[in-house]
C-alpha cells in the first residue's frame, strides 16, 4: 500500500506560504494534517489526511488533566533535483511507538506511522521550502481523548501529524551557546519517563530553563536525579564531548532520550574511526578536563539544530570556556556531514533518507 491509499480531503482555503527567507521555528503550520483514532475494541482506525483545523475537546478530556501524550519530531528536506526526502523516518516511527509503550498508549503499526509521514508531506509538498538550511518539520503526536476524570490509561486516543516549514537554525553559521549545569532541578530519574518523548518531560524542564535564561544562559545541563553528579542531557538535546582523543556521551540507561541525531552522529564518528564511548561521565570529570585544557569540544545533538556547540559551561559558580568559545572542528564536521546527507549533497551510506512520492497534480 502506498500513502496514496490514505483518504485525502484537500483544503478549499489554502493559505499563502511564507517566503523561505522569513521562516523561523514552528510558527507557521501547513494546510493539512494526518489524523486517526483509537477506540478500545476497534484498534487504530480511519487514517486520513484532512484540512488543518482546530480540534474540539470536551473540558474533561483526559490528556488535558493527566498528560497522557507523546510526540516525535523529524524533518523532510528538498533535494537539489526538487524531490523530497525524509531523514530516518523508520527510526522516528519506532521511537514514537516506544514512547507510546511508556505511557500505556496502544502502539500503532510502524509501517502506518511511516506512511502517515509520507502522506502528510505528499499532501503539503509545496510547503517544503527550497532554500538551503530550510526544511519541513513533521510533528506526530498522540493524545488521550477519552472524556473522563478517573486516573487510568484512556480507552480512546487521537494520533495526528502536523507540519511546519522551518528556517535554518543557524542563519549566520553554527554558533556556540552558554550552558548552566543545575544541581537544584532534575529532568528525569530511573524508572521515570526520561526515555519517552512526552509532554511531561518538557513541562518538568521549564522552571530550570527559565532560571538559566534569567542568569544569562541558553540551556540547562541536566545532571542525574540521584547523585546530582552524572551528566544526562542538555536542554532538550543529547550531550557529547571530546576529552583528549575520546568522544564521550552518556549511555542510554533509563533517563536519556534515544536521540536519532545522537545515533547518527555516533555512527558517523565510528565510521571515521574515532574512539567513541557511551559511558557515564560526571560533571566533576568535565570541569576538571575544562580546567586542564583536555576538554576540547562539547555539543548537543537534536533534530532542530543538528548540533549545538557549547562555548561556555557554568557549574557551582565556576565557569569554563570550551575550545576558546568557538565551534570545534569535530562539531563542525559532524554538522556538515549530516546536513550534506540530508540535502543529498553527499551519498547516504546507511540508507537514512527515504523519498516521498509526490502525486501528479490533477
Ligand atoms: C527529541 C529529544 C532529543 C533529540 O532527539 P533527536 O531524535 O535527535 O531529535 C534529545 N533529548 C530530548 C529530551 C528530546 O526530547
Amino acid at each position: 500500500m502506498s500513502s496514496m491509499d490514505i483518504p485525502f480531503t484537500r483544503t478549499r482555503t489554502p493559505l499563502s506560504r511564507p517566503d523561505d527567507t522569513s521562516l523561523s521555528f514552528g510558527k507557521v503550520l501547513t494546510d493539512h494534517m494526518f489524523v486517526m483514532e483509537y477506540d478500545e475494541g476497534q484498534g487504530w482506525h480511519d487514517p486520513r489526511v484532512v484540512p488543518y483545523a482546530p480540534m474540539q475537546m470536551d473540558p474533561a478530556t483526559s490528556v488535558l488533566h493527566y498528560g497522557q501524550a507523546v510526540f516525535d519530531g523529524l524533518k523532510a528536506f528538498r533535494q537539489a533535483d526538487g524531490s523530497i526526502k525524509i531523514f530516518r523516518a523508520e527510526r522516528h516511527a519506532r521511537r514514537l511507538n516506544k514512547s507510546c509503550r511508556a505511557l500505556c498508549i496502544p502502539e500503532m503499526d510502524e509501517e502506518l506511522i511511516r506512511r502517515s509521514f509520507e502522506a502528510i508531506v505528499a499532501a503539503d509538498h509545496e510547503w517544503v521550502p527550497r532554500a538551503l538550511g530550510t526544511s519541513l518539520y513533521i510533528r506526530p503526536t498522540v493524545v488521550a481523548t477519552e472524556v473522563m476524570l478517573g486516573v487510568h490509561p484512556a480507552h480512546r486516543y487521537t494520533y495526528f501529524v502536523i507540519c511546519s516549514p522551518v528556517g535554518s537554525y543557524y542563519k549566520e553559521g553554527v554558533k556556540p551557546v552558554r550552558i548552566l549545569a543545575t544541581d537544584t532541578h532534575v529532568r528525569a530519574v530511573q524508572g521515570g519517563l526520561g526515555e519517552a518523548k512526552t509532554a511531561a518531560n518538557y513541562a518538568a524542564s521549564l522552571s530550570a530553563q527559565q532560571e538559566a535564561e534569567r542568569a544569562g544562559y541558553t540551556q540547562v545541563l541536566w545532571l542525574d536525579g540521584v547523585e546530582r553528579k552524572w551528566i544526562d542531557e542538555v536542554g532538550t538535546m543529547n550531550i557529547m564531548m571530546k576529552i583528549g582523543d575520546e568522544v564521550i556521551t552518556p549511555p542510554l540507561a533509563g533517563t536519556i532520550l534515544d536521540g536519532v541525531t545522537r545515533a547518527s552522529t555516533l555512527q558517523l564518528m565510528r565510521d571515521w574511526g574515532l574512539k567513541v564511548s557511551e559511558r557515564k561521565v560526571s560533571i566533576d570529570e568535565v570541569m576538571a578536563a575544562g580546567r586542564d585544557g583536555t576538554l576540547e569540544e562539547m555539543w548537543g545533538t537534536g533534530t532542530a539544530a543538528v548540533v549545538s556547540p557549547v562555548g561556555e559551561l557554568a557549574y557551582k559558580g565556576e565557569t569554563i570556556t570550551i575550545g576558546g568559545g568557538k565551534t570545534g572542528p569535530l562539531t563542525q564536521k559532524l554538522y556538515d556531514a549530516i546536513v550534506a546527507i540530508q540535502y543529498g549533497k553527499s551519498n547516504d551510506p546507511h540508507g537514512w533518507m527515504t523519498e516521498v512520492k509526490v502525486p501528479a497534480e490533477a
